[in-house]
């Protein structure tokens, strides 16, 4: 039996968060993602492997059991429907919100919105159970800028602060959803290196209520 841990995460914001939750699980990365051109990164355990990716491919790696365990965002699992994955832990880490945006002091206009956003599956299903009809635009990047040139009506993005949308003259108009990094699992692993993988996940959840 493969007896290698591989733990996928996502550079920046959930690598940093994550880090200190691994530390106090005894792992430690022995490169550096922000410098180290390589994708599988050693740690001081020979048979704990990290491979850093897309966010977006976070849950797709531990879903056909490429990576064992990932961390991921709840706006990334949303998205991706959460096939093939357990979510056991939510790590309280790189927290927002979901949220409809638009721009201040506009009215509503009559017929159908549009509405700009990556988050397309999210979106859909939050106005599709609120019965209301609406044309989706679907953006890789810059969501706030749609309202500003016309493209749409409102967008669906991540709010934390505020200071982006409030920086491009937009406001926070109704909440999706609160968000935060999810530990993950692929469910094969669970079954099959049950006991290093439940070990795993022991250590992070004690880490997280430490
Ligand atoms: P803020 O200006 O603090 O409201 O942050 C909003 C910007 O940061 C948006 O572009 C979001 O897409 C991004 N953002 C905020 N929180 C997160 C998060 N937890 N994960 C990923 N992106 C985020």
């Amino acid at each position: 039996m493969n007896s290698t841990l591989t733990i996928a995460l996502s550079k920046g914001r959930i690598y940093k968060e994550t880090l200190p939750l691994l530390a106090k699980a005894g792992i430690v990365p022995v490169d550096d993602p922000e410098t180290s051109r390589k994708l599988i990164l050693d740690t001081n355990l020979a048979h704990v492997k990290l491979v850093v990716i897309r966010a977006t491919d976070v849950p797709t790696f531990v879903q056909y059991g490429a990576a064992d365990v990932g961390v991921a965002g709840k706006d990334v699992l949303l998205e991706h429907g959460g096939d093939g994955l357990y979510e056991p832990v939510d790590l309280q880490i790189a927290k927002c919100r979901l949220m409809v945006a638009g721009r201040k002091d506009e009215q509503a206009k009559p017929g159908r919105q549009r509405v700009a956003t990556k988050y397309v599956n999210s979106t859909r299903e939050y106005y599709a159970a609120k019965g209301t009809q609406v044309e989706i635009i679907k953006l890789y990047g810059s969501m706030e800028l749609a309202p500003l040139v016309g493209l749409a009506d409102v967008i669906v993005d991540l709010v934390d602060t505020g200071n982006t949308l409030k920086a491009n003259g937009l406001e926070p108009l109704e909440h999706i959803a609160d968000i935060s990094s999810r530990l993950i699992v692929n469910k094969a692993s669970m079954k099959m290196k049950h006991a290093m993988v439940q070990q795993f996940v022991d250590q992070i959840a004690s880490a997280v209520n430490q």
